[in-house]
């Protein structure tokens, strides 16, 4: 019998029943725009606060540093784009990573195109960012800091606490500059109490913790220099217009409640599984390398380069059998680009073409691992005898 066996919750997370339980209500009978002053409506505006509250306890923040947005896109383009607007008087350099997921990426290349100097840190072989090249890189003119917490091709978790550190010891000798993190693949994998981290800002996305499309969070540390990047509306208190997607943020704030409280176990869970595939892979096919940092890396990502093959043609191959992964972060994997995440960790062009990213979820089982080890190797095989490539070997 042909299996379904779904291992791509980087990409996306089937949303938790009680999170649709939760959101059904606001579909229909409860179904009053925040901003009006009836009681309907009263009733859809405490729901967002009480949301917002959830959200605030699990950032260990005030609820009025918790904006509530669009998705983990729109909150990092208003972080960046917001402070750095907000800050130009006082300087116009952006330090970021190479590693970033588009959202970043092609943010702060928008604003290199408005008169913006970014510098793109490298990273190691594994994919971390070094504390001491963000020193290095700081100057009199830097006015935002912008890394990720953990990596959504090949799952490493970067420095950020040190690297808050070193931002609060800036703020007290020299100068203050907003930091900020996408931490979108991290929540419900990791600790992202903001004080811990050290940031100002921080960006989430309720699809990748087991809660709905469509629904960001932006944490804005107040005292924060923040200039709102939309207009036409006075909601979540001016910074962020527009009508909130209620039921949206209310099946998000009942997610990340159920993913806080489950934090140790489906780690636990995810880690056998994905250090079972890891073991099995590598175990079983010939050249391949896990990708990322070994140690500090998701708990639910596992991350391969099967030099010789196309990571594409493994994944349709994959599909066929029942398994859904992924060749590269969701966002990219419809362009033929080589990772611009594995070049950055020195993995050659080719090579890059070849990787491929499992990241597993609550309901994924041994079972399953031992499925997907028990096939990819006969696909692999039997992929690179078909490769050009072969016949020079
Ligand atoms: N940042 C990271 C690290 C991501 O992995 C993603 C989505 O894959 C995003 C941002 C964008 O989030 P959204 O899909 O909610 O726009």
């Amino acid at each position: 019998m042909r299996k379904a066996v779904y291992m791509d919750h980087a990409a996306t997370t089937p949303v938790n029943p009680r999170a649709v339980e939760a959101m059904l209500p606001f579909f229909s009978q409860r179904f009053g725009n925040p901003s009006s002053v009836y009681a309907l409506a009263q009733e859809a505006r405490q729901a967002v606060e009480e949301a917002r509250q959830a959200m605030a306890d699990i950032l260990g923040c005030s609820e009025r540093e918790v904006i509530f947005t669009s998705g983990g896109t729109e909150s990092d383009n208003i972080a960046i784009k917001g402070a750095a607007y907000g800050s130009q008087k006082s300087g116009n350099h952006i330090i970021t990573s190479a590693i970033e997921h588009h959202a970043v990426l092609e943010t702060c290349q928008h604003l290199e195109r408005a008169g913006f100097e970014v510098t793109y840190l490298p990273v190691d072989q594994h994919g971390l960012v070094r504390v001491g090249d963000v020193e290095k890189a700081i100057t009199d003119r830097t006015v935002l800091i912008t890394i990720m917490l953990a990596n959504n091709e090949m799952g490493t978790v970067e420095p950020i606490a040190e690297i808050g550190q070193l931002v609060k010891e800036w703020a007290r000798s020299k100068k203050k500059i907003a930091f900020h993190t996408d931490a979108v693949q991290a929540a419900g994998a990791l600790d992202i109490n903001v004080e811990g981290l050290g940031v100002d800002m921080l960006s989430l996305s309720a699809h990748k913790f087991y809660g709905p499309k469509g629904v960001g969070i932006f944490y804005l540390r107040r005292g924060t220099v923040f200039t709102p990047q939309q207009s036409g509306g006075s909601q979540e208190r001016n910074r962020r217009a527009g009508t909130e997607n209620v039921p949206g943020i209310v099946g998000a704030a009942e997610a990340i409640k159920l993913a806080a409280g489950g934090r140790e176990s489906y780690s636990q869970h995810c880690q056998g599984l994905r250090d079972r595939l890891i073991r099995g892979v590598l175990g079983g096919i010939e050249g391949s390398f896990l990708t990322g940092h070994p140690i500090q890396r998701l708990s639910n990502n596992a991350s391969f380069c099967f030099p010789g093959v196309e990571g594409e043609s493994i994944l349709l191959s994959l599909d066929f059998e029942g398994v859904a992964a992924s060749s590269g972060s969701a966002c990219t994997s419809a362009s033929l680009e080589p990772s611009h995440v594995m070049l950055a960790m020195g993995i050659s062009v080719e090579v890059a073409h070849s990787s491929l990213r499992f990241s597993l979820g609550t309901e994924n089982t041994e079972e399953e691992v031992d499925y997907v080890i028990s096939i990819l190797p006969g696909i692999v095989n039997r992929l690179r005898a078909m490769s050009p490539l072969a016949a020079e070997r």
